[in-house]
């Protein structure tokens, strides 16, 4: 058993406090959200954000995302207008990010935006998340709470395991129920485009705007900077849409047709208990796979969590440089 040298605390008074005093002191926490577990840090402070780079060993200066409590506090930030206003109003607190330009004295580190004059800002609906961001009473820039490059965390457990002595504290809420990142549109004088594909169904923001938006395949899409291909490797070989694992694969399956597998995602098909699985599975199968047999996954349907799933595996499966 290694050392524990990363504070694991409650999601009480006083284990909020506790992490609300190490934020304020430029240290970095963990917590949950309903996506995946953050790792937060006070986005005034340049130093704790660059600290959130050094621990993820990011390749890049990536912009973050900053997390409020409130849509008042998101106003300190960024300039909402009438179809920003609509997305806030309808789907927050919810698993959406919104690109947004930034106001004048924002107050927030030049590295939490990677100096664009937008910045991606959302308030997160896990009770936790909610609980740290009030008592901290600031905006916290938080990506995943994972190595760079690595399956993102969505329990207490997975982020000790990987983050433990490179983060002061993780905030144990339990798992998250979303369990993929947040989807991302950016907001550019009320045009709307999807940056990434996450945990709110694209089919959902279209309802609400009554209008089909910009997707990143189409070429006048800006791109969401640090859209690595090769993200969310696990160790092993990954190979997509399998029908059934060959002698030296293991099988993470989705819906009913899984015989042989090791693992199902969701052995109803449904997709929101999928994305739930995802990256405790892709973690799970990895070790399961160990290092004498490759993955093989079988095909998930694009269509609504669908896109966010295979997204995330489309880069699981990517060529390794
Ligand atoms: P993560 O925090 O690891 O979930 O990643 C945050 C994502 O938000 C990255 O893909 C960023 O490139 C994207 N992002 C954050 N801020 C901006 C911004 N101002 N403009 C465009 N994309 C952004
Ligand atoms: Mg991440």
């Amino acid at each position: 058993m290694t050392e524990l040298k990363t504070q694991i605390l409650h999601d009480d008074q006083i284990g909020l406090e506790q992490a609300a005093r190490i934020l304020s002191n430029g240290g970095l926490v963990s917590f949950p959200t309903e996506t995946v577990y953050g790792l937060g840090a006070d986005a005034h402070n340049g130093r704790a954000v660059a600290s959130v780079y050094a621990a993820k060993g990011r390749p890049s200066f990536n912009p973050l995302i900053v997390h409020v409590a409130n849509l008042e506090t998101a106003k300190r930030f960024a300039q909402f207008d009438k179809t920003a206003l609509d997305l806030a109003d309808a789907f927050w607190p919810g698993p959406v990010s919104l690109v947004l330009p930034l106001v004048k004295n924002h107050g927030l580190s030049e590295l939490v935006t990677a100096g664009l004059d937008t910045v991606a800002i959302r308030m997160p609906d896990h009770k936790t998340a909610q609980a740290l961001l009030k008592t901290f009473d600031g905006p916290l820039a938080a990506p995943s709470a994972n190595p760079s490059g690595r399956i993102s965390p969505t329990s207490c457990e997975h982020v000790i395991s990987d983050m433990n002595g490179m983060i002061d504290a993780v905030v144990d809420g339990g798992n998250c129920y979303v369990g993929v990142e947040s989807t991302i549109l950016k907001i550019d004088v009320d045009r709307v485009s999807l940056l990434r594909a996450g945990g709110l169904p694209i089919e959902a923001v279209e309802a609400c705007l009554g209008y089909s938006i910009a997707k990143p395949q189409d070429p006048q899409t800006p791109q969401s900077p640090g859209q690595l291909q090769s993200h969310y490797a696990p160790n092993a070989a990954v190979r997509l849409n399998a029908t059934k694992a060959e002698a030296d694969e293991v099988l993470l399956a989705f819906g009913p047709n899984s015989q042989g597998a090791a693992l199902n995602l969701s052995a109803t098909g449904d997709m929101v208990e999928a994305a739930a699985n995802l990256f405790a599975y892709m973690r799970d199968i990895d070790e399961i796979a160990s290092t004498s047999k490759s993955i093989a996954i079988s095909p998930i349907p694009m269509t609504g969590l669908g896109l966010a799933i295979n997204d995330r595996l489309k880069r699981a499966a990517a060529p390794r440089d």
